[in-house]
């Protein structure tokens, strides 16, 4: 589903992605790990398109992610979901409105279509009760899962997550990291970047670690964790 073959990208004389490669299959989860400054949310962007790569090709759907503007950049916006740290509710609109604006305004669907589909990604988050609450009403955690069930609604083939937990505490990190094992379990095209070792060994099918802007391990999880073949990824997981 996402082919990432030699991408450069660069910030003027910073090379932050050096040759990274990735293939994602259809169904698969992978874990994007590594220390601060790797590339990891840079790759991500990459993939979504979200930058110019100066070197290299990714596809997503067999598409080639094209400049900002361009055709291929339209059918990425469909393929592609994403949830970030910072989860960027509106917040002068309940939950509802929030999850139908892009249907309604974008994907240009009935009201009644919107509201059907928003009703069932919330089922999906386990939100339905709070389908008319404003953001300010919600949990940090909720509202990440509000998030992630906008980002749902729009039915991409993949889903990139940057850090969704990194600013929730843990009782709300444990339920916002239960929605995104259910959408795994339910064979969602997933790449998550995350501190939560805990989650990418019992998740991830894939483990990528992430060194200095290059793909520095990867392969299926329990290997990779069973039999670290780098000094900088044995001390990464300490
Ligand atoms: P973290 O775990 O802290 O989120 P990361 O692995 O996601 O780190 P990136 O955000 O991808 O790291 O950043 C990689 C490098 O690229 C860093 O050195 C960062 O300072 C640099 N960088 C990222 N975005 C920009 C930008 N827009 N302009 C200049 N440099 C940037
Ligand atoms: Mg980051």
């Amino acid at each position: 589903v996402v082919s990432v073959k030699d991408v450069i990208k660069e910030f003027g004389p910073l090379r932050v992605l050096d040759g990274v490669g990735l293939e994602v299959e259809r169904g698969q989860t992978v874990a994007i790990v590594g220390r601060s400054g790797s590339g990891k949310s840079t790759l991500l962007r990459c993939i979504a398109g979200l930058e110019t790569v100066q070197g290299g090709s990714i596809t997503v759907c067999g598409h080639p992610v094209g400049r900002p503007g361009s055709a291929a950049r339209a059918q990425l916006r469909r393929d592609v979901g994403m949830v970030f740290q910072s989860y960027n509710l509106f917040p002068h609109l309940n939950v509802e409105r929030n999850i139908t604006l892009a249907l309604t305004l974008v994907k240009k669907e009935s009201k009644g279509e919107a509201k059907r589909r928003a009703a069932e990604v919330l089922a999906m988050v386990g939100l339905t009760d709070k389908i008319a609450s404003y953001p300010e009403q919600l949990s940090g955690g909720q509202q990440q899962r509000v998030a992630i069930a906008r980002s749902l609604a729009l039915q991409p083939q993949v889903m990139l997550f940057d850090e969704v937990t990194s600013a929730l505490d843990p009782e709300l990190t444990a339920e916002v990291l239960g929605v995104m094992e259910n959408l795994a379990h339910q064979g969602m095209t997933m790449i998550s970047v995350t501190h939560e070792m805990g989650f990418a060994r019992r998740v991830a099918d894939v483990v990528v670690f992430m060194h200095q802007g290059k793909v520095w391990e990867t392969g299926p999880t329990a290997e990779v964790f069973a039999n670290p073949r780098t000094a900088e990824f044995k001390q990464f997981v300490g």
